[in-house]
């Protein structure tokens, strides 16, 4: 039991970008002693993860890609001194369930066949057959059109509003967006399980469009965000920041889980810890995943709008399973996406070295409740089989003949990470964003902020989502200390 007790200006609970990230810009208005972070895990980073794969080749088993208009996390790879690669693009494969396209469609409505019988395709988007392709066209467009009507920053006033947020994607698209094609309506449901790591029934219809509005359209979501990677890792970005925060003088304590914090506006706050640490601040910054606010005892307890917002989010589930090859077995495409119905995995990348001796590496990513469930009732060596399985069906049947020796595989199984649980994200749930109508970084009359790529508002749910609050939680920060001065 450890009971001593320190005191600083500020307090970050939590060390990963959000936190990192308003650590250092505290640092431009504050003395390094002046602040503290507090990790409960013992390594700072959160959500960004660099492992090895054989001659320490880095790969990322957390956050990966990177985009040009990432402006703030770009700036933090520059400074940090890391290499920005191009990802490969060579084509994406999907698999689907195909009524068959344009003649499919056609022999129903001539009464050749009395139901819909889908069959799983695996093929190129472009291959696709022709209706197929031009509903997932149409739907695309409609999605894109419908998010143009979101007003950034207040959903909840969008014409409509309550009844898309209390619709799912999933149930949005078998009533309206797509209830006569199975294709257009797996490869949307697939799009949602990439950006949120939860299921298209559990996301709701305004939360999707918001999120399409914020970044700029579907395919921004599906091809732009992920035209990067950093060579070194992300893993290694989160670990120069933190080490270029030690040596400037800031205390990151880790292995430190936060349990407590009271708070007031006047008397500022005191934070403690499982081990029996205590810290007093004058103001603390929580940059944590919202749901893991729920492990927290705050005092006085998050109420109104607010509290209510926070309650309901949930964690997305991500498994990311990274395989390297012996030969390069799939051709053609860099990337595969699956209709959630069909397989066990949703998505696979080729994240295959750019330098160096030629290297063959994919990412497989289970998402949502398959995620929950294969991390909680399976090992690593049968995630990976499942893994391999999947992306041999995902890259089409030329691949699924030739030969796949597997030669080394790493793991990210997120939901089994203790303090965050989790996916790229949390989401509210169905109805919540109309009812609590709440963005909130900071609590009014309090000493609290909030930090995290979940109250970003544009990219969240990324990398630079989590810069950008972390940043933003830091301006309020020294101006509310200004104020009290
Ligand atoms: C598999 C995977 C792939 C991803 N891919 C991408 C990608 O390609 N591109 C991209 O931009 N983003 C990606 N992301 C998302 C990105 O990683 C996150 O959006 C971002 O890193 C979140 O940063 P954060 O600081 O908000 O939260 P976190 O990184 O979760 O940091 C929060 C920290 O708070 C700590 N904490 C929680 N509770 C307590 C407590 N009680 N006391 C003390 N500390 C506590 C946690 O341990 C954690 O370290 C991916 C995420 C995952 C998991």
């Amino acid at each position: 039991m450890n009971s001593s007790s320190s005191s600083y200006k500020v307090i970050v609970v939590g060390a990963g970008l959000a936190g990192l990230s308003c650590a250092s810009k505290l640092l431009d208005s504050l003395a390094p002693s002046d602040v503290v972070i507090v990790e409960a895990l013992d390594r700072a980073g959160g959500r960004t993860l660099t492992s090895c794969l054989p001659e320490d080749e880095p790969v990322d088993v957390g956050a990966c890609w990177v985009c040009p208009r990432q402006k703030n996390v770009h700036r933090l790879l520059r400074e940090h001194g890391l290499d920005v690669i191009e990802q490969q693009t060579s084509g994406i494969r999907v698999g689907v369930r195909s009524a068959g396209g344009l003649t499919g469609w056609l022999s129903r409505a001539f009464g050749r066949e009395t139901t819909t019988t889908t069959t799983t395709l695996f093929t190129t988007l472009r291959g696709l057959p022709a209706w197929d392709l031009i509903q997932y066209a149409l739907l695309t467009r409609r999605v894109n059109r419908m998010a143009r009507a979101i007003p950034i920053g207040r959903p909840w006033d969008a014409k409509g509003a309550e009844r898309l947020d209390s619709s799912s994607v999933m149930a949005w698209l078998k009533e309206e967006g797509a209830p006569n094609n199975s294709t257009a309506r797996g490869l949307m449901a697939a799009t949602v399980q990439s950006v949120f790591c939860a299921d298209a029934s559990q996301i709701s219809m305004l939360l999707f469009l918001t999120v399409v509005a914020e970044e700029g359209g579907v395919e921004v979501l599906l091809e732009e965000a992920q035209t990067q990677r950093v060579a070194q890792g992300n893993g290694t970005l989160s670990r120069r920041l933190a080490a270029s925060l030690v040596e400037r003088g800031v205390e990151i304590r880790l292995g430190a889980e936060v349990v407590e914090c009271s708070h007031s506006a006047t008397d500022g706050a005191t934070v403690a810890t499982r081990d029996g640490a205590r810290f007093r601040g004058r103001r603390v910054v929580l940059a944590v995943p919202p749901p893991a606010l729920a492990g927290l005892s705050l005092e006085p307890k998050l109420a109104g709008p607010l509290g209510a917002e926070v309650a309901a989010q949930r964690m997305g589930k991500v498994i990311k399973v990274v395989v390297e090859f012996a030969a390069r077995w799939w051709e053609g495409a860099h990337c595969a996406m699956v209709d959630p119905e069909v397989l066990t995995t949703t998505l696979a990348f080729d994240v295959s070295p750019l330098q160096g001796p030629p290297r063959h590496v994919l990412a497989i990513f289970f998402f949502g409740a398959k995620a929950e469930h294969w991390s909680a009732t399976k090992t690593p060596e049968e995630r990976r089989e499942e893994a391999v399985r999947c992306a041999r069906l995902m890259f089409g049947e030329a691949a699924d003949q030739a030969p796949c020796e597997v030669v080394a595989s790493v793991e990210g199984d997120w939901p089994a990470v203790p303090f965050i649980r989790g996916g790229y994200m949390s989401y509210p749930v169905l109805s919540s964003i109309t009812q609590t109508k709440s963005y909130s970084s900071s609590v009014p009359q309090s000493c609290l902020h909030f930090a995290s790529t979940e109250n970003a508002s544009a990219w969240r749910g990324y990398m630079d989502g989590a810069i950008q609050s972390g940043e933003r939680a830091a301006a309020e920060v020294a101006e509310a200390l200004q104020t009290t001065t």
